[in-house]
């Protein structure tokens, strides 16, 4: 039994550990959120229809700019809007029938974990002090961006990358610990008060929860680079262990008016209302019906569709048939790279065991 995941054929072992990137809480459940977590929930139901025991860390970065930027213009703590904000998501998440991860950490609980992980850093030499700061030395991590090296400087700074810090040796360098201003929160350090960088983040609660390397790691596609590379490289300079994770669940980008959904394009597109007027499983169905990595554009005509195939998959499902090479074509479809298309193309064809078998797999019944 082979799970195919992109190019990585990982041969399955007893227990997956799976890490996805989760929400900053500062904002309602949009569904580009969705599609993300929907697709790791795919990925976990397929692996444990086989056996497989899947442990799922799903963080939430509840220390962030942004957070405390719309904590403050709404006159509230960041503690106070995370909380609020994380029950909301959590009910999203519920309603469409996504399981609940092994592991929730907010980042807030971790920074005793970051300290660790940036004093092994420095004492491996890939790191350095500098005004209660301490930085990653990044060297030619943007090469991983596939871009040229101004447009990488570009998206770096846009992602959080601060590269106009006089204090960095180099503008693509990363900080593990900032050393903070006044008003931000802070903790207690060897560096003096500051706070978590963003990446390291991430690196400090996959290894403490899940080890030194983990079976696959997933976000939205636009976390590959910087966050994900910067992750991947501290926590592989910090343990010498490598890879950091097998494979990469980079789940494609959700469109709106060909452009991203976004809270600065204006065009989001909040779960709770498509929720309103559609069924929950006719909303997974609409994000699972494709290749994971594909960037799409979200229409509510294609939804209402969705709505369709989903009614004529629970019809298939009351039909006799669906014989026993039907219902393993069908697993193996889902195996191959989780190809959901195909596995509802047997579903629907074959109808009976082998559709329920698919409904009951991608939790559409
Ligand atoms: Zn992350």
């Amino acid at each position: 039994m082979l799970l195919r995941l992109g190019s990585s054929p990982l041969p399955a072992l007893r227990r997956a550990r799976i890490y996805v990137c989760g929400i900053t809480p500062y904002d309602t459940t949009h569904i580009g959120h969705a599609a993300t977590f929907v697709w790791v929930d795919a990925l976990s139901r397929v692996l444990e229809h086989v056996g497989i025991e899947v442990q799922v860390v799903r963080n939430i970065t509840d220390i962030d700019d942004e957070l405390l930027r719309a904590a403050g213009e709404q006159g509230t703590t960041w503690q106070a809007l995370a909380t609020q904000q994380t029950f909301q998501f959590e009910d999203d998440m519920r309603k469409l029938r996504v399981q609940r991860p092994a592991f929730e950490p907010a980042s807030r609980d971790y920074v005793t974990d970051v300290i660790f992980l940036a004093r092994a850093l420095l004492d491996r030499g890939a790191a350095y002090e500098r005004d209660g700061s301490v930085f990653f030395r990044a060297g030619d991590l943007h090469t991983a961006s596939g871009l040229s090296r101004e447009d990488a400087l570009r998206v770096y700074d846009d992602r959080g990358g601060r590269v106009d810090d006089p204090a960095k040796d180099d503008p693509f360098d990363a900080a593990l610990w900032q050393a903070s201003t006044e008003g931000e929160p802070s903790w207690e350090s060897p560096w003096g008060p500051g706070r978590p960088g963003w990446h390291v983040e991430c690196a400090a609660m996959a290894t403490t929860l899940l080890g030194l390397s983990i079976d696959v790691h997933a976000g939205g596609a636009d976390l590959a680079y910087p966050h994900h590379a910067y992750e991947n490289a501290m926590v592989e300079a910090a343990t010498g262990v490598s890879p950091f994770s097998r494979s990469w669940m980079h789940v494609g980008t959700v469109t709106k008016g060909g452009e991203k959904v976004a809270k600065s394009t204006g065009n989001l597109v909040f779960v709770m209302d498509l929720l309103q007027d559609h069924a929950p499983q006719a909303l997974r169905l609409h994000i699972l019906d494709r290749p994971w990595r594909e960037t799409w554009d979200f229409d509510h005509g294609d939804l209402a569709a969705a709505e369709e195939k989903l009614e004529a998959l629970w019809s298939a499902t009351a039909r006799p048939g669906g014989s026993d090479a039907a219902v393993t074509a069908a697993c193996e479809a889902l195996l191959d790279d989780i190809d959901v298309p195909r596995a509802l193309d047997i579903a629907l064809e074959d109808g009976g065991e082998a559709a329920r078998t698919v409904a009951k797999i991608l939790a559409l019944l």
